[in-house]
């Protein structure tokens, strides 16, 4: 496994890989030969998943954890260690919105939005970072978001997605020497149950939240999960050992 052209079946955990963005990359690095850990609050979530996955001719295991326990995220990462072999990929996608205006923000809105995709994410790579040293090689993905350049009602989100870039900013430093490479993908629009929950709260039809939204875009469509899925799998692949400590914007266009 330590070897740059090794083989031998890579291991990825994938967070949050239920549904949505992270089933997508779930899928596709199924695809692109890793055997996957599909991670999701529950473990049942990710069965329809880890089913893609082999039924495609790919090798998956389901697992239930909350990112935010250092409890459930050691087991987990031991679990996938046991069973599938030793992590080197990790996608730090879990996440969920508690969208506020700021006056109106509580302090559980601030500290889940806050413990799932930062304490999340620190969590999680804290606990695979031994075997990517172990193996000299590893690849960490981050999802943060358009939201990090400020979005209005997202106080919470767009902190933590800021504050992701700082952490993978980080990673890239401390860990380029292990040649582990970190790197974030800021999505735009991306159509999915978060999106949709959006449009809910909002009480507009999605179909007509994602035409309008289309129109502001560049590329005039909103992102596919699968679109999110491309850069992560270029972002972890070998080669892409040069490029570390990047921010990504898959937005359709230059700006958010
Ligand atoms: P989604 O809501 O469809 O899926 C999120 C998944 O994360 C769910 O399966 C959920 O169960 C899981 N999850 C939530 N909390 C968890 C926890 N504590 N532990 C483990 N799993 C947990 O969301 P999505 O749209 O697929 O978004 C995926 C990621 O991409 C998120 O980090 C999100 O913030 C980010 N993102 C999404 C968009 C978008 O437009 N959809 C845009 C930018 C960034």
């Amino acid at each position: 496994m330590s070897e740059l052209n090794s083989t031998a079946t890579r291991v990825a955990i994938i967070t949050g890989a239920a549904r949505g963005i992270g089933a997508a990359v779930a899928k596709r690095l199924a695809q692109d030969g890793f055997a996957v850990g599909v991670l999701d609050l529950e473990e049942a979530a990710g069965k329809a998943t880890v089913e893609a996955i082999e039924a495609a001719g790919g090798r998956a295991l389901a697992l239930g954890a909350d990112v935010s326990d250092a409890e459930q995220v050691e087991a987990a990462v031991s679990r996938v260690a046991a069973e599938l072999g030793a992590p080197t990929v990790l996608v730090n996608n879990a996440g969920v919105i508690r969208d506020n205006m700021l006056f109106k923000m509580t302090e559980v809105d601030w500290d889940v939005v806050m413990n799932v995709h930062l304490r999340g994410a620190f969590l999680m790579t804290r606990a695979v970072q031994q075997h990517m040293i172990d193996a000299k090689w590893g690849r960490i993905v981050n999802l943060s978001s358009t939201s990090a350049l400020g979005n209005r009602g997202q106080a919470n989100y767009a902190t933590a997605k800021a504050g992701l870039q700082g952490f993978t900013k980080t990673l890239a430093i401390e860990l380029g020497k292990f040649g582990v490479t970190a790197n974030a993908i800021a999505p735009g629009f991306i159509q999915t149950e978060m999106t949709k929950a959006t449009a809910d709260r909002m009480g507009v039809a999605f179909e007509d939240f994602i035409a309008y939204a289309a129109k502001e875009i560049p590329v005039q469509r909103v992102g596919q999960p699968e679109d999110i899925a491309h850069l992560a799998s270029f972002f972890v692949s070998e080669g892409a050992g040069f490029v570390s400590g990047q921010v990504v914007y898959a937005a359709g266009g230059p700006k958010a």
